[in-house]
């Protein structure tokens, strides 16, 4: 399998190259076809594995090609358990936004330092990756919307309910729109997470 096969857009397949993935890790090969067609994908993948090209790739590719949303409105959001996780993320996206048609800016947003700069930095943000936390601030603080989310990606969701993130996962999908595409990454399957699973799903509004 090739990530030409795949059919990621040329310019992804040009950075891809440069960046020395020569060939697509199992839970690429997996993922990338199943969110290109816009399903809902479970992905069971440890650190280490490649799952973050493996989300990231396919919801570049999709937005590439959609229409501009209005300003201050995200477009895909992942939510991951920490700071850490959120600063790579991020730079994954920013690598393989890099040569895009289309303008594809990104943030990471994190507690523990100042907001206001995230406030202002959410100008023209398509693809936000935040921690629950700092998430629910910026939005009751109306910094963004997420009322037109496109594609959710909740990763590490094992490790988010391990830390005790339920509640804000809860609220987090309370502001989300009920029609988008759902992608859930985690280490383990467990009896949790398939109620998170069910949650995402069901998705109270
Ligand atoms: P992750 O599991 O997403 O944290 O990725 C683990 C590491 O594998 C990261 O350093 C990626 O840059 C790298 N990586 C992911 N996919 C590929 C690939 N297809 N070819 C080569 N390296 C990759």
């Amino acid at each position: 399998m090739t990530f030409e096969q795949l059919k990621l857009s040329k310019n992804l397949q040009q950075t891809l190259a440069e960046q020395g993935y020569n060939k697509p890790y199992p839970i690429q090969v997996q993922a990338i076809p199943a969110i290109l067609q816009r399903k809902d994908v479970l992905g069971i993948a440890q650190t280490g594995s490649g799952k973050t090209a493996g989300y990231v790739l396919p919801i570049l590719s999709l937005l590439e090609k959609a229409e501009l949303g209005k300003n201050r409105h995200i477009d895909a959001l992942i939510v991951v358990p920490t700071r850490e996780l959120a600063v790579q993320v991020q730079e994954v996206v920013k690598i393989f936004a890099q040569g895009l048609n289309a303008p594809m800016k990104s943030m990471a947003v994190f507690g523990g330092g100042s907001i206001n700069p995230q406030m202002i930095g959410m100008q023209g943000v398509r693809i936000l990756v935040a921690t629950p936390g700092r998430l629910i601030e910026l939005v009751e603080s109306k910094a963004m919307s997420l009322a037109e989310i496109k594609m959710l990606v909740l990763d590490e969701a094992d490790k988010m309910l391990n830390l005790g993130f339920e509640e804000e996962m809860k609220k987090i999908l309370s502001f989300l729109p009920k029609k988008r595409q759902n992608l859930l990454f985690s280490a383990t399957l467990s009896p949790e997470l398939k109620e998170i699973q069910q949650m995402m799903l069901d998705n109270p509004e």
